[in-house]
Formats: structure tokens, sequence, C-alpha cells
């Protein structure tokens, strides 16, 4: 069996093998020097005349530099999409809207490879994740919401909606593209228009969109791009002119950006952190399990507010799985994220590297026993190997904090009835996973279970109709599907 310990050219052939390397062609995409402000369909600068580096994590260099967007150009922003909102989008035919974001998504489509490279430099996400499901879904939830567009009195009967006006909508580093397509697909769709802010560290594909979208010859000011820190993202929540806020991100910023807004008539949706209990029962399928706990957790670094990092293990199939994880971990290649071959990319920042390391600390320090892959790293970037944490305690924070990293905590449980409490017992509750050959066991799971969604057999599938968001701490409000046109309409009798 073949055993690849990373990437690197070396051969090694007295005990082990590698994959030669299968690099995706950076030449394939462009990447401007500076990037001005999206805003009224043409390009900004910034009034402060402030930029930012973006670099790629997996060998801090510099890709580019962003424009930092203050509170005035924010307001320039807000009153390109309040002109537009009044004077051409909320007029305009629900077909004609439709066409425009058509378009888009057949745009997406023609440059999903140049896209899939930006995502792989600037966030550090395998090439394959960015190529196989990043770039796609988000094509696919602009051909969802187009389809939608001209069928919102078919989707809501005998009630008439209409829009709510300007929605601001600020993104996390995760899944720069797809979250972006999230927001501005259902918003425009339904006759809104938008201010977005991608995360700091990951703008270069929400701007790469914003040529897409002058290029589809969208309406000025339906769409404007912001780019910015945390500050342009406080402006945006505090404009007076914004109807609704969308935003994705931490469980900690969700709650300023709920306090500023209260008392304020503007609408929001949350979708926030999480922390997945992935169950694996003793009559699963133990390698089909193992191998969806793997991609659960460890394929994207563990930067996945669904992932998988709580995993539940019947205590009689216990030793196996986690022998079965351990070897497969060891066999994950960890690398270049723009090698085809790479399993795990880089972490996103240094920052988020950190903390981490914070928490690989805090396990050990918990009692935790910590296991990891023997893989090498390279030795310029942010890199964390695939990690497993067994011993690990209800209470442990570890077992109760999100991450955000290629880290597993594994505990174990005897009864139905104990894992349901177990795993319920959280703050968050965004997804679960369970893995059982029984249908009774799984619908009874799936009801009892307080998580937005929960995966029978399979982890992290998505896709455009179906809602996505949850439940306590990790928000409200859905987004996909039916469910996902709702927060951006007033439905009247
Ligand atoms: P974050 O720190 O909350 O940032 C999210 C976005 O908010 C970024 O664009 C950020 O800008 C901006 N921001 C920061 N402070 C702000 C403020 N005071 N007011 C307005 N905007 C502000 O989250 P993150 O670390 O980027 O992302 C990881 C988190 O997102 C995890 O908790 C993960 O679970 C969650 N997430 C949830 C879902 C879901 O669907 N539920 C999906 C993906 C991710 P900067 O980037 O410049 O700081
Ligand atoms: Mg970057």
């Amino acid at each position: 069996m073949a055993k690849a310990k990373s990437n690197t050219l070396k051969l090694n052939f007295d005990t082990s093998w590698s994959y030669a390397p299968a690099p995706e062609n950076k030449s394939a995409a462009t990447i401007k020097k500076q990037y001005d402000l999206f805003i009224n369909g043409d390009w900004v600068k910034p009034s402060g005349n402030k930029y930012f580096d973006t670099i790629n994590p997996a060998n801090e260099e510099k890709l580019s530099e962003v424009a930092d967007a203050n509170m005035a150009d924010v307001d320039a922003a807000v009153k390109a999409a309040r002109n537009a909102y009044e004077k051409i989008w909320k007029k305009m035919p629900a077909k004609e809207r439709g066409k425009y974001i058509f378009r888009i998504a057949r745009m997406i489509q023609e440059k999903a490879r140049e896209l899939a490279i930006i995502e792989s430099l600037d966030g550090g996400k395998p090439i394959r994740e960015s190529r196989d499901f990043d770039v796609p879904t988000a094509a696919n939830h602009f051909f969802y919401y187009a389809g939608w567009a001209d069928k919102l009195d078919y989707a809501f009967p005998n009630r008439l909606s209409e829009p709510l006006g300007v929605a601001g909508q600020i993104i996390p580093w995760n899944f720069p593209l797809l979250m972006a397509a999230w927001k501005i697909a259902p918003a425009i769709a339904t006759g809104n228009t938008v201010v977005l802010k991608p995360a700091e560290t990951t703008s270069l594909t929400a701007l790469k969109l914003a040529e897409i979208i002058q290029e589809s010859g969208l309406p000025e000011g339906v769409v404007n791009i912001v780019t910015g820190a945390g500050a342009t993202g406080a402006a945006i929540v505090n404009h007076p002119d914004i109807n609704k806020i969308a935003f994705t991100g931490s469980t900690e910023v969700g709650k300023i950006i709920q306090r500023a807004i209260a008392g304020t008539n503007k609408k929001a949706t949350l979708e926030l952190g999480g922390k997945a209990a992935n169950i694996i029962f003793e009559d699963a399928p133990i390698d089909q399990a193992v191998e969806g706990v793997i991609n659960g957790i460890f394929f994207n670094q563990g930067h996945v507010c669904c992932s998988g990092s709580w995993l539940y293990v019947q205590e009689s199939v216990a030793k196996e799985v986690i022998r079965k994880l351990k070897d497969r971990i060891e066999s994950l290649i960890v690398g270049d994220p723009l090698d085809k071959n790479t399993d795990i990319g880089a972490i996103n920042s240094r920052q988020q590297l950190e903390t981490i390391d914070k928490y690989l600390n805090i396990g050990k320090k918990e009692g935790a026993e910590m296991y990891q892959s023997s893989c090498s790293l390279p030795g310029k970037g942010f890199w964390c190997r695939p990690t497993l944490f067994t011993n690990v305690a209800q209470s442990n924070r570890i077992a109760q904090e999100e991450i955000f990293g290629p880290v597993l905590a594994i505990l174990t449980f005897r009864t139905d009835d104990e894992v349901i409490e177990k795993a319920n017992n959280s703050p968050y509750g965004l997804s679960a996973g369970v893995w059982t050959d029984k249908g009774s066991k799984i619908f009874n799971m799936t009801r009892r279970m307080r998580a937005g969604v929960v995966w029978a057999n399979t982890f992290n599938k998505f896709d455009p109709s179906s809602p996505f968001g949850g439940y306590k701490e990790s928000g409200f409000g859905r987004e996909g599907g039916l469910h996902g046109l709702l927060p951006y309409l007033n439905l009247i009798n």
C-alpha cells in the first residue's frame, strides 16, 4: 500500500514512496499588484489611500495589496447600492434579474480554473478542494437562485413578497468565494442590492468575482465589494441606510453585531461557529465511517464551521476506529496547496495557527493523549500536522470549543441516550454526523439532535437547494434552498 509522508520531491526507496508532485500552473491565474474598491460598477481608490498586503499562507509571500475601506468608502458603497435599488433593481422585471444571475453563474464556470488557483494561493486550501468543491458550488448557488428570481410568487403562494433594500454582507476566510456566492446570489435574486466585505486575509476571489460582475453587465451599484478589516465590517453593520445584515463568522463577532443592531429595524441572519459531533455506532460500516471522519475534519485543514471535530465512538469499536484513524492520518499528504495530491494545505494565517497551537497545549495540559502524523512540514508558511486526541473528557476545552484546525477530539459512549445527551451538551448546534447501518437509529438521532444539519453515513455534503444554518450559539436564519430566500424578503398578505 502506498505510504506518502509528504509531497516533497524527496523519494525514499527504503521505507516508503511519495507521489510525484502534480502542481497546478500558477500562470493560469492573473493577480493584479493592487486592488481598489468595487463601488458603483467601478474600481475606486480608497479615500484614506490605505492598502494592506494579502499573502500566500503556504510561503508567506505577498500576492497583492488590497484597499482598506474606511467609513466614507462604506458610505459611498451604501449610497451606490441604495441608488441602484431605488432606480433600477427593484423595478426590473424579475425574469431580467434572473438572466444577469445566470450569466454570472456561467462566467464563474468559465473562469473556474483561475478562481480555484487564486482561492488556494490566497487562503491555503488544497486545489482539489477549491477546484472540486468551492468554485463549482459557488457557481451552483448562482444558478439555483437565478432560477428563483421570477418564481417568488410560487415560492410563497397567496402571499406577495418585496425585497428589503440594501443588504450589508460580511464573510469569513474559510470559504471566501463560496460564502460570497451564498450571500450575493439570494440577495440579488430577491431584488435587493448589496455591499459585501470579504475577510482581510482572503479578499482576492471576491475581487475576481467583482471583475466577473463588472464584465457581466450587471447594473452599476447592484453589487459593491469593499475590502478591509473588522473596522470596515463594523462600518457596514452601523450604517443607518442598511436594511439587512447577513454575517458569517465567529460567535464572538456575531454577538457584537447583534448588540450593535439592537433597537434598529435592520434584519439579520447570523451564521456562526460550530462544534460538530460525529457519532459512530458499532453497527456502522467502519471503513466508510473512518473515511468520513477524515473528510469531515482533516481535508481543508479543519477550517470548516461544520467540521466534525468532536468524535463519539461506541465503546465496542473504539479501539478499531482509533487504530484505523491513526493509520489513515499517517497517509495524509500535507503540503503545497497547489499540488493536486495534497490533502491538507496551509493554515490560513499565523494568527489561526497560534490559536490551533494554543489548543494543542490546552489538550495536553487537560490530560488528553495527543497523536500526530509524522509527516514533515514545509519550512516556510503556516502548517499543522493532522492531530488526534484520545482520553478526552466531555468537559475538556478541546471537546467544547471550536478549534478551527485539523484537530480531532475522540470520546466514547455506550448507549444512544448517553451520546445524544453528550452531543447536545454544547453551546453550538450547527451540524452533526451519524454513522450506523440502521435506518431507524438515523431517524431517532436526527430528530433528537439540536443541530441545523445532521448527515447520515456521509459528512460535509452541500447542495444549493438544501438550507444550512444553526441552533443556539451557531446563529440563526438559513442560507440555501427556499429557506434562503426568506431572510431577504418581506412577505405581505
Ligand atoms: P470573524 O473573526 O468573526 O470574522 C468574520 C468577518 O467579520 C470577517 O470579514 C471579519 O473581518 C469581520 N469582522 C471582524 N470584526 C468585526 C466587527 N466588529 N464587525 C463587523 N465585522 C467584523 O470570523 P473568522 O475568524 O474570519 O471566521 C471563522 C469563524 O466563522 C468560525 O467561528 C466559523 O465557525 C465561522 N463560520 C461559520 C459558518 C456558518 O455557516 N455558520 C461558515 C463559515 C465560517 P476580518 O477578517 O478582516 O477580521
Ligand atoms: Mg491571503
